[in-house]
């Protein structure tokens, strides 16, 4: 049969990082390179108490159709847990925060509209937006998040700006206090929409970061939020916060979509919250990522020593972002690293425009803190070779 494609799908190509994640399958090889949260962190025991309960209970309705907008007791759950005030009828449950990037692109993109992303960016949304056809813009970012002067003069006509404001993936990086202000106001002032990623946010190492941008003003901004990083990825559960004007469009996004996220995880999901159990696993999490980040960071410091290599220790999250020397290409340098039995993602894929060729990203959370000491002496190996040649 000869399929004749659609113009968007000639335009997908598999995600690097799934045809990295491949790569690192192979035994033998310590990856620091998926976003896989730690299986340490998983609470298994409380699952297998819920989904018992669950079943005992509410068996039937587990298993039945639901409500597109999700399970009326967890959308409750979700507004009570998030720092603003928060209407539960405003609470979309999506298949993970995924799809809550994938309905955004498909309510307010068209082909060629202007979307305006961070520099990097979390490559996830760039697909996500990708079958739109849309326009993404790069807005120049430094360590505090994005410039606001560059997204005023990048405002124009643009559909939303997409921003990462705690523990950033790829970068790790954290928005101040100040730079929030200044972005809420400024976005509010040039008409621009927010859409606001905060999967990591629950994973602090010290102090919470500071109040999320759609708490500033909840009329100009969407929240995507996600059970990914504090319960199980594999749970498939998001959530997104909508203002109400825009709240029934993503609704019958969603209906198109799938229907509604399964019925059984939200209940389980419900169930596993209830009496907060959150407050009690989600610190157990923290302290878990802050050893293998201090970790990471003293192995860098170590066996990077002499080479000019720059990275910014994270405040939390997953991910640490790695600048190095000089006439180092990434893209080039991940084989060499695969053969010695360490993985990492190149930076390049991340940003929306021109790649840095000597950026990477390194997780700390899947690898244990040995096996982090080995990965990071191996790379540091390949990286003085490479220099050498
Ligand atoms: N946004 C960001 C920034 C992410 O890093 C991820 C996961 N890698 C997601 C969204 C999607 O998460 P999930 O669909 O599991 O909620």
């Amino acid at each position: 049969m000869n399929w004749k494609l659609a113009a968007r799908a000639e335009k997908m190509n598999p995600s690097v990082l799934r045809e990295i994640l491949k790569v690192t399958e192979r035994p033998g090889i310590i990856s620091l390179a998926g976003g896989l949260p730690s299986p340490k962190a998983f609470p298994i025991n409380a699952f297998a108490e819920a989904c018992a309960e669950v079943l005992h209970k509410d068996g039937q309705a587990a298993l039945q159709y639901g409500a597109s907008e999700g399970y009326t007791p967890l959308r409750e759950a979700v507004a009570a847990m998030l720092p603003w005030p928060v209407d539960p009828a405003q609470v979309l449950i999506t298949t993970g925060s995924q799809q809550g990037l994938d309905l955004v692109a498909k309510v307010l993109l068209d082909p060629g509209s202007r979307v305006l992303v961070e520099t990097p960016t979390y490559l996830g949304a760039l697909q996500a937006f990708s079958p739109m056809e849309p326009e993404p813009v790069s807005v120049a970012s430094d360590n505090e998040g994005v410039v606001v002067d560059d997204m005023v003069a990048k405002a124009q006509d643009a559909r939303f700006i997409y921003l990462l404001p705690n523990f950033q993936n790829p970068t790790g990086r954290t928005m101040t206090e100040e730079r929030r202000a200044a972005v809420s106001a400024a976005a509010a002032k040039a008409g621009l929409p927010i859409v606001e990623d905060n999967p990591y946010g629950e994973l602090w190492f010290d102090s919470a970061p500071a109040l999320p941008l759609t708490a500033r003003n909840p009329d100009g901004c969407i929240y995507l939020g996600s059970f990914s990083k504090v319960l199980a990825p594999g749970l498939r559960l998001g959530f997104m916060v909508a203002p109400k004007a825009i709240f029934p469009k993503l609704l019958q996004a969603k209906q198109a979509a799938d229907l509604h996220s399964p019925s059984f995880n939200q209940r389980m999901v419900h169930e596993v919250m209830k009496d907060g159990f959150l407050s009690r696993h989600v610190p157990t999490i923290r302290a878990l990522y802050k050893r293998q980040c201090e970790a990471m960071v003293a192995a860098l410091q170590r066996e990077m020593k002499g080479l000019s290599v720059e990275f910014v220790k994270p405040a939390g999250g997953m991910f640490l972002w790695v600048r190095l020397p000089e006439g180092i290409d990434t893209v080039a340098l991940l084989p060499k690293a695969v053969e010695r039995g360490v993985a990492f993602v190149p930076g390049a894929p991340f940003y929306a425009g021109q790649g840095d060729p000597r950026t990477l990203r390194l997780s700390f959370v899947t690898a244990s803190v040995d096996e982090i000491d080995t990965a990071i002496a191996a790379l540091a190996e390949v990286v003085r070779e490479q220099l050498a040649h």
